[in-house]
């Protein structure tokens, strides 16, 4: 098959493309590289299946000819990382929507299957755990730029779903919970490559907040698998599934612990999040997915505990 991956020299594009080039597939990842890299894909670059086209989602004539050709698309481009995002707002919000409406209106010419790749954002302060995909998202002030970015992957969802029961078009969204591994960069903010990354330098470890807030990180290797089994199901058509883990821990708990692995002499400090991010912002202080529909229609399960993850980020 011919397979279109946006945001294909990011994090988790550049993995998704390794993985559907062992299962036979010729994979185009298209990346607009502002936040993917060309170091993310260099060990692809030489396989005869395997195309990097730069460009933009925001530019349909970019992208129009590659969805044309694609059987499947996975739409990852996307503004990323909590600190990036706060960043840059107006960035945030017509990157998330206007490429995801780009995507969904090329793909549904042709009918051509899209996987679009969402958030646990999306359930925003719901502190109903475990977070079921059918569950009420709740949101902060307008005035935090946190909750934009919810927005627009909420409504990216929405636009997945409106072409699903409108044009007929075949999509499945996921709502990821904090997908990490190797190659993911402490650039923009991501908590475990921070961390690592202070530990190795012999630098303060920066807890954000209290440190009690919980999040639960799952192995990319995990998450493209799931997300390539979900495309090829088609009972998950017009369906939103959460992937992740359900292994919890506390932010300072992740911080010992990874200052434990290392054998790091690095303090741990706390930042308050108003000097680590806005004064506007607002934590999530618990994620928890509910995964039993991924169970369900493809038999996930989370393989990698953090520890494994842990150690393969560092090797
Ligand atoms: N965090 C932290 N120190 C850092 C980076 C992040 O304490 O240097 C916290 C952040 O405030 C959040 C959690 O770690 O509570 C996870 O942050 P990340 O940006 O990785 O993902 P999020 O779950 O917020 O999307």
């Amino acid at each position: 098959m011919n397979i279109l991956i946006t945001g294909g020299a990011g994090f988790i594009g550049s993995h998704l493309a390794e993985f559907l080039l062992k299962k036979g597939h010729t994979v185009t990842a298209f990346d607009n590289l502002s936040t993917g890299s060309r170091e993310n894909i260099k060990h692809l670059a030489p396989h005869n299946r395997f195309i990097f086209k730069k460009g933009s989602v925001l530019f349909k004539n970019d992208i129009e000819p590659l969805i044309a050709r694609s059987h499947h698309i996975y739409h990852l481009a996307a503004a990323v990382g909590v600190k990036y995002i706060v960043g840059h707002p107006l960035q945030t919000l017509i990157t998330n929507v206007d490429g995801t409406k780009n995507v969904l209106e090329l793909a549904a010419k042709k009918k051509i299957p899209v996987l679009i790749t969402s958030s646990s954002e999306v359930y925003g302060k719901n502190d109903n755990l475990p977070f079921g995909e059918n569950a009420d998202r709740t949101y902060g002030s307008a005035y935090s730029e946190r909750w934009g970015y919810a927005l627009s992957k909420a409504l990216d969802e929405c636009l997945a779903l409106a072409y699903w029961r409108e044009k007929n078009l075949p999509v499945v969204i996921v709502r990821l919970f904090n997908t990490v591994g190797p190659r993911q960069s402490s650039h923009y903010g991501m908590v475990i490559p921070t961390f690592i990354k202070q530990t190795l330098a012999g630098e303060p470890i920066t807890v954000f907040g209290s440190g009690s807030q919980t999040r639960c990180f799952s192995h990319v290797n995990d998450i493209v698998m799931a997300m390539a089994d979900l495309m090829n199901n088609k009972q998950a058509y017009g369906e939103i599934v959460n992937l992740g883990s359900t292994e919890t821990i506390s932010i300072r708990d992740l911080a010992e612990k990874i200052k434990h692995i290392t054998k790091s002499k690095s303090k741990i400090i706390t930042v308050p999040y108003d000097k680590a991010y806005s004064p506007t912002f607002e934590d999530m202080q618990k994620r928890l997915p509910d995964l039993a529909k991924a169970k369900k229609l493809i038999g996930y399960k989370s393989t990698y505990s953090l520890d494994q993850i842990i150690q393969s980020m560092l090797r």
